[in-house]
């Protein structure tokens, strides 16, 4: 790297910059074109005034929160940040909180302290006692200074003095100006005043006069906002109200206990206010400063919030904490960004903007809470809760998994729950009758559903499609009886009973009489009885999540010790009698419950994926049924008329799925989104999305999902949405629209 020393650097121009530092090496000629893009909307040349050795301008996003209700008015709220789920927090937080009446907030008058520092102090006391004799006239002469902030009805507003002792023993005593800076910040206000002021202060003690500058810690300029939110509107899918609640007031109190949390609990609330503080020009450095500065005003950094249970049991939230913000003067004149900031906030003055901020923080810091008492918990933690409660319950060692998988599945992860599902479970699976050689009374096996993340149709055209698991989505109670076979599945409402010989069966059961048929058993007497977390007919594999559990069910029943590969192939077949003509990628995903890139054909592709993480999916069912063998039949017949047009839309799905996969083996969510959102439209231009499948698409997109689709064959059945950081919002804005959700891991 060459010398960083640059001679006479702030005199060249823009241009000359850029080249100085191309020649040292510093950038590289393509920067230069980067940086020389001033599409933004503060443009270079003002850049080049408001600060030193400008050599282009930086761009962050400029966003708006919406939803804001703070003292009876409507804001949207102008944010810079570049940190995702910021803006989309507080939104969410803000349109929750409208349901409590919105944020009240008051705020001190706009007082900003000027320092002033006599050095070499030898009676700290009487230099003291002499100044304070002197206050008024201190005053008046900083007023007179600034006569304009008088007539504004700002000013100096008093004077008091404190003398500490230094480390080598010299005395030293500071007077504190305080001033109403009004709508301004007033740091050069203040700077100028004090300034102004220390030559008398000087004479008046007969000592030196050292520091003049303001103080960042504006602990007369106090703002607070509370919010009170009933206890209904703090539900969330998978969790009680009293559980939310609960949590995020144990949340305030371990800040509260522990410095290193209290650090990131404020942490959060300033992505709110310094997110506004940019947007509007204002110094968030000075915010920052005075805000951990109050935050540990006692000698021990605590949290900003407090979240109280209220006597009725809603919860309220208060934040306070110094706010010195302008809406006129430093640099907010010059630069048209702020311009466009102060205008969308709106406030009428610095106060009403400093209410705003701090409402902006105390949604932040409500949305960060929530989400780590339940999202948090939900991805990776939320088991572990729903775990907890079931062994609380005593679920036993068999069913201990379903019976964790339905809690979570139904919302309620409380103990009342877990004994309800034990029970329901044990009566499933009560063995009837004696143990016969080599066959068991009961036995049974558990098969995964499938979301498919890209590549429906074009699957069926030799193509790649992408599919996740869904984990234990069935599993089949295999147990003997009295009278003939029974197939029982009370989720979907369904009883079909049938002799093995019976030809005229129809629907699942004719599943089960295949599989008998196949498997060369004879079944008199069994009941076969299972459990769904899928609902029919929605794309989601439910049909060869069936065959294939009943299939694992059957082989342990009667001793088979069927191979997984051997339990694909009958499944295969049942699925060719219920679908016509399928994929194969629901039997292969129901059965070995993998992460799959699938392709058939003459070189068939079924390469399982090695996941870190499951990604952050939310399923939610229209309940319309989707029929996947009309539906692949519609797609064949419209490809048949437009073969050419049909097959660059199969090609560049194909595309899709192969860049998905990598997409998905990264983590690179953002990528994955996008492609999901393409293959989406792609799939409506084949005419199997619905207005329905729309709508909820639309619904996750607009709650925060990064890519949404309909997910496989379409004309009604599901969605799947990606939501890193929002799977609560979006899982919650889906079942208040009245879909079903499916957790898929
Ligand atoms: P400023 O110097 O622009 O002063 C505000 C101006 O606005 C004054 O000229 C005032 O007369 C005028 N004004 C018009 N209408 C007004 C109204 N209704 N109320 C009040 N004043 C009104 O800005 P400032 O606010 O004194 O200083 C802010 C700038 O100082 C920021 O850019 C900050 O970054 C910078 N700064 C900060 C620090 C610090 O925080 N430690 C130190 C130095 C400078």
């Amino acid at each position: 790297m060459s010398d960083s020393r640059i001679p006479a650097f702030f005199r060249k121009s823009i241009a000359d910059r850029l080249e100085t530092l191309v020649e040292r090496g510093f950038i590289d000629p393509e920067d230069v074109v980067l940086l020389q893009q001033t599409a933004g909307i503060l443009p270079v040349e003002v850049a080049d005034k408001m600060a030193e050795n400008v050599i282009s301008v930086f761009g962050l996003p400029l966003a708006v929160a919406p939803n804001f209700l703070v003292n009876g008015r409507d804001y949207v709220v102008p944010m810079v940040i570049e940190e995702p789920s910021v803006v989309a927090g507080v939104s969410g937080a803000a349109r929750i909180m409208r349901h409590g009446g919105g944020f009240v907030a008051n705020a001190d008058q706009p007082i900003l302290t000027g320092q002033i520092q006599l050095v070499d102090v030898t009676d700290p006391d009487k230099t003291i006692e002499v100044l304070q004799a002197a206050a008024e006239e201190l005053l008046q002469e900083a007023n007179e200074l600034q006569p304009n902030l008088q007539k504004r009805g700002g000013g100096a507003r008093s004077i008091e003095f404190l003398k500490h002792r230094l480390a080598d023993e010299r005395w030293t005593v500071m007077a504190h100006i305080a001033v109403d800076t009004r709508d301004a910040m007033g740091a050069n206000l203040v700077n100028a005043i004090c300034e102004g002021i220390a030559p008398k202060i000087a004479e008046l003690s007969g000592d030196k006069a050292g520091l003049c500058i303001l103080s960042n810690l504006a602990d007369k300029s106090l703002v607070t906002s509370t919010v009170t939110l009933p206890l209904s509107s703090l539900r969330v899918a998978g969790f009680s109200a009293e559980s939310v609640r609960d949590g995020i007031v144990m949340a305030n109190e371990l800040a509260m206990a522990d410095r290193y949390r209290a650090a990131t609990h404020n942490k959060g609330i300033m992505n709110g206010v310094d997110a506004v503080a940019i947007a509007t020009g204002n110094d968030w450095r000075a915010i920052e400063a005075s805000a951990h500065a109050w935050a540990c005003r006692d000698g021990k950094y605590r949290p900003l919030t407090n979240w109280t249970v209220t006597p009725s049991g809603d919860l309220r939230g208060e934040l306070t904490m110094p706010l010195k913000v302008g809406i006129v003067g430093g640099s907010l004149q010059t630069n048209p960004g702020a311009r466009v900031g102060l205008k969308i906030a709106a406030a009428a003055s610095a106060t009403e903007l400093a209410m705003l901020m701090c409402s902006v923080g105390l949604a932040q810091n409500f949305a960060a809470l929530r989400a780590l008492v339940t999202s948090g918990i939900q991805k990776g933690h939320m088991s572990l809760h729903a775990r907890s409660v079931a062994s609380l319950a005593g679920a036993p060692p068999e069913i201990f998994d379903q019976v964790v998988r339905r809690l979570i599945d139904s919302g309620e992860v409380k103990d009342w729950k877990a004994a309800e599902l034990i029970a329901d479970i044990r009566k499933a699976q009560k063995p009837a009758g004696k143990k016969r050689a080599g066959i068991d009374d009961y036995a049974s096996g558990t098969a995964a559903g499938k979301v498919i993340l890209l590549g429906e149709h074009a699957v069926v055209y030799g193509r790649h499609a992408l599919a996740m698991p869904i984990k234990d989505a069935m599993t089949a109670h295999c147990r003997k009886a009295r009278g003939p076979i029974v197939l029982r599945i009370p989720g979907w409402d369904l009883t079909q009973s049938f002799d093995q010989q019976d030809d005229s069966v129809t629907g699942a059961a004719s599943i089960l009489q295949l599989l008998l048929v196949q498997l060369k058993v004879s079944a008199e007497n069994i009941v076969m009885e299972v459990e769904s977390r899928l609902p029919v007919a929605q794309g989601l594999g439910a049909s060869a999540a069936l065959a294939a559990s009943m299939t694992r069910a059957l082989s342990e029943y009667f001793s088979l010790n069927l191979a997984d590969d051997e339990v694909n192939q009958l499944t295969f077949q049942c699925e060719k009698l219920a679908h016509g003509d399928p994929s194969g990628i629901d039997n292969t995903v129901a059965v070995y419950g993998q992460p799959l890139l699938f392709r058939k054909g003459k070189e068939p592709v079924q390469e399982s994926i090695d996941l870190q993480r499951a990604p952050p999916l939310v399923i939610a069912c229209s309940g319309k049924r989707g029929m996947t063998r009309g539906q692949v039949a519609g797609v064949r017949r419209r490809h048949e008329k437009n073969p050419s047009l049909y097959e660059a839309v199969f090609d560049n799905i194909d595309r899709l799925s192969l860049a998905g996969l990598k997409a998905l083996v990264g983590g690179d969510y953002d990528a994955l989104g996008a492609q999901m959102n393409v293959c989406h439209g792609l799939l409506n231009a084949i005419e199997v999305s619905t207005p329905e499948l729309e709508a909820m698409v639309s619904l996750a997109r607009e709650h925060g999902a990064i890519g949404a689709k309909l997910t496989g064959a379409g004309g009604g059945g599901s969605i799947v949405a990606l939501c890193p950081g929002v799977q609560d919002a979006v899982s919650s804005a889906l079942r208040d629209s009245g879909y079903q959700t499916i957790q898929p891991n």
